[in-house]
């Protein structure tokens, strides 16, 4: 906090809610603002949407009496990473191409379910794609292990252990492995995604003690608002913070194109330097080292799999 003029008060602080046009920050100390943007606020991502959920921003407080609670955001620092998706220019307000979801995420965590619904592995593959792409680090959370002996789901994840992603397996009913996923997020800022159904609203609740439904609810109405620039943060009591972020399949994945994927799955690194040619695309080629890996079980078959299928549906995506 820095003094200038005798009542405006300035602070650092994070964007924890955006609801419309307006933004929650909270400052390092705990105070929470209600603010908004001005024509001069300075950016420091011009490409892109001004402010976001998990933006680092300087805010402006003029001190009306003791308990002011509104204030200006002043300047929004450079991000070191967001979370993005696509948006129709024609059908939002700002014209927008892209929409920051949240910005300056730690942690990637993508939840799935044991059963209901089921366990798909080309989802976790999209979710490990587009994590590398960014190079966000990934914690697997495997959900709803009450509903299943476990054998097959362990079955199933167990090429991601081997990729050396790290899974947590737990039960909200059972109240199983949630110490262990608490250790797991580490006191970062994680950004959970996955379908609807797989119980993330369930865990951040029990994570954070807030509950999510309710903590959506616009300051001024009172009343559930559903602008897709809704996110909220939720503060960790062990520290860090969750976002509950949509599905992957509204991220932006403009940045994977049919030559880069390849570098995406990581146990293709190792082999593709023996494919016969150096831009193997590891699909039709003859001498192609993937495709020996996948024949003789050095490399999983559903994961090839899944690689195939991105391939083919990028370009139709574009
Ligand atoms: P979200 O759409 O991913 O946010 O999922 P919800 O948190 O709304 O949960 C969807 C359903 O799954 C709800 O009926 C939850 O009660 C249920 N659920 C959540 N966690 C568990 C669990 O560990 N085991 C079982 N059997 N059901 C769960
Ligand atoms: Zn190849």
């Amino acid at each position: 906090m820095k003094e200038k003029k005798t009542n405006e008060v300035y602070y650092e602080g994070r964007i924890t809610g955006a609801f419309g046009a307006g933004y929650m920050v909270t400052t390092d100390d705990g105070r929470v603002f209600r603010c908004r943007t001005f024509p001069g606020t300075q950016s420091g991502n011009p490409e892109s949407s001004l402010a976001a959920v998990g933006d680092q921003v300087e805010v402006q407080v003029t001190l009306s009496g003791t308990d002011a609670l509104e204030g200006i955001i002043m300047q929004v620092q450079p991000r070191r990473s967001a979370l993005i998706r696509k948006r129709d220019p024609r059908r939002n307000r700002s014209r927008e191409k892209q929409q920051v979801i949240a910005a300056n995420i730690e942690l990637l965590v993508p939840v799935v379910s044991a059963y209901e619904p089921p366990l798909t592995t080309r989802l976790i593959d999209r979710y490990l794609v587009f994590a590398e792409s960014e190079q966000l680090p990934v914690l697997l959370v495997v959900n709803k292990m009450d509903l299943d002996d476990g054998v097959e789901v362990r079955k199933l994840m167990q090429v991601y252990h081997d990729l050396g992603y790290r899974i947590c397996y737990v039960s909200i009913y059972r109240q199983s492995g949630i110490d262990e996923l608490i250790e797991a997020l580490g006191g970062r800022i994680s950004a959970f995604s996955g379908h609807s159904g797989v119980g993330k609203s369930t865990i951040i609740n029990l994570l954070t003690g807030v509950r999510l439904k309710t903590s959506r609810t616009s300051w001024k109405s009172g009343k559930g608002v559903h602008t897709t620039s809704n996110a909220t943060m939720l503060p960790l009591p062990a520290g860090g913070y969750v976002i509950d972020t949509p599905g992957i399949r509204e991220f932006s994945l403009a940045d994977i194109t049919r030559e880069n994927l390849r570098f995406y799955f990581r146990e293709f690194l190792q082999v593709m330097p023996e494919c016969g040619f150096s831009s193997c695309t590891h699909t039709v080629e003859p001498d192609c080292a993937v495709r020996k890996a996948v024949g003789n079980g050095v490399i999983d078959a559903g994961r090839y799999e899944s690689y195939l299928a991105l391939f083919y549906a990028l370009d139709d995506e574009r």
